[in-house]
């Protein structure tokens, strides 16, 4: 296996932890070659990571419109370096260049993957289907193989190695500067991680009655995101942007933990594939606990304030 493209992110700088987890698989499957869209990265960062390479690519066009010049851009670059693979971290907008990328490279497109591993040349990717209860593997037929991962699915491992900063030249065409982008605001800071991202999720349900301290106070001492069921935000109690579900976001942290949620699978849809869950529920009949690793029936009330305040105990 040759050469494999990563799309990575800086934030602030700072590579993104899921763009390290694709570095990780990246590393697994060939020669990882990281891939920055905007202001050069950090090839020292991307480098510890296994990327033998880190192509830069500086373009306005990036910034001011809509997804079609980054898929000119990604697409570009595969193509002028012959890559057998693209990486991307599952988003919303990834999956749309992702599409974008696979329709110019003429190549196959696997989107939400959970695993992506190697034998020899055979690609195999993983995906987690119908609310987490199907397994799927898939090869790429032909040509490039797209595949879109899913953030926290991968165990980060560094593989440090040298890695050479490198710029590249794109041209992007006038059709793909249609969507200009008129105005963009930053969200309010909460000083929590990314729900998607983030490697803790703690979800408040209807059976908080409408108070999320308990849930934030507990995120707050776990470093976790706070994410909250369809029943919650519909009520008003929580922003619709924190619902995890069917119609709602997608996560797959390493805890996952569910205070006053039943368990509908349209709830389950958005949760399932976190590797544990905890559920808190006052019902032990709740069917969140044929899911969960570990269940506590009991009063969120008053078992979240415990649990935080033996934690801040131990700090
Ligand atoms: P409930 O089902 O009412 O459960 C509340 C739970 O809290 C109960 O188990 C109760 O025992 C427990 N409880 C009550 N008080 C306490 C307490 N003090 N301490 C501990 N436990 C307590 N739902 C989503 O979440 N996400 C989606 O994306 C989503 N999409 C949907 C799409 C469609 C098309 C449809 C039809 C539905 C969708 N739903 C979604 C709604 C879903 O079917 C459920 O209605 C919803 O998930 C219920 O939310 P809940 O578990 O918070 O509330």
């Amino acid at each position: 296996m040759s050469e494999v493209l990563v799309l990575v992110d800086f934030v602030d700088g700072q590579l993104t932890k899921p763009s390290t987890e694709l570095l990780t698989a990246a590393a697994r499957l060939g020669k990882p070659t990281a891939l920055s869209l905007g202001a050069p990265g950090d090839a020292e960062a991307a480098g510890r990571y296994g990327a033998k390479r880190l192509v830069s690519v500086e373009e306005a066009a990036l910034a001011e419109f809509l997804v079609a010049p980054k898929a000119e851009a990604v697409a570009q670059v595969a193509k002028e370096r012959g890559s057998q693979v693209l990486l991307l971290v599952s988003s919303p907008e990834n999956n749309e260049i992702a599409g974008r990328v696979v329709l110019k490279l003429d190549g196959g497109l696997i989107t939400d993957a959970v695993d992506i591993t190697a034998d020899g040349d055979e690609i195999t990717t993983t995906q987690s289907v119908f609310a987490g209860n199907w397994s799927v593997q898939s090869n790429g037929a032909r040509g490039t193989l797209v595949v879109t991962v899913k953030p926290n699915s991968i165990p980060v491992q560094e593989a440090p190695g040298e890695c050479v900063a490198e710029s590249a030249a794109v041209t992007i065409s006038e059709s793909a500067k249609l969507a200009k982008i008129v105005e963009s605001k930053p969200k309010q800071a909460s000083g929590r991680p990314e729900l998607t991202e983030a490697g803790i999720v703690i979800s408040g349900g209807r059976g908080t009655g409408g108070n999320f301290e308990p849930v934030e106070q507990l995120a707050d001492a776990m470093g976790a995101a706070v994410g909250a069921s369809r029943a919650a935000v519909d009520a008003g109690w929580y922003p619709h942007s924190y619902q995890v579900g069917q119609t709602g976001k997608t996560v797959s942290p390493q805890l996952y933990l569910a205070a006053g949620i039943s368990g509908a699978i349209q709830h389950r849809a958005g949760m399932q594939t976190s590797r544990a869950i905890v559920a808190v529920n006052k019902d032990d009949e709740a069917p969140i606990f044929e899911l969960a690793d570990l269940g506590v029936v009991g009063d969120l009330h008053s078992v979240l304030p415990e649990v935080t305040k033996a934690l801040k105990e131990r700090q």
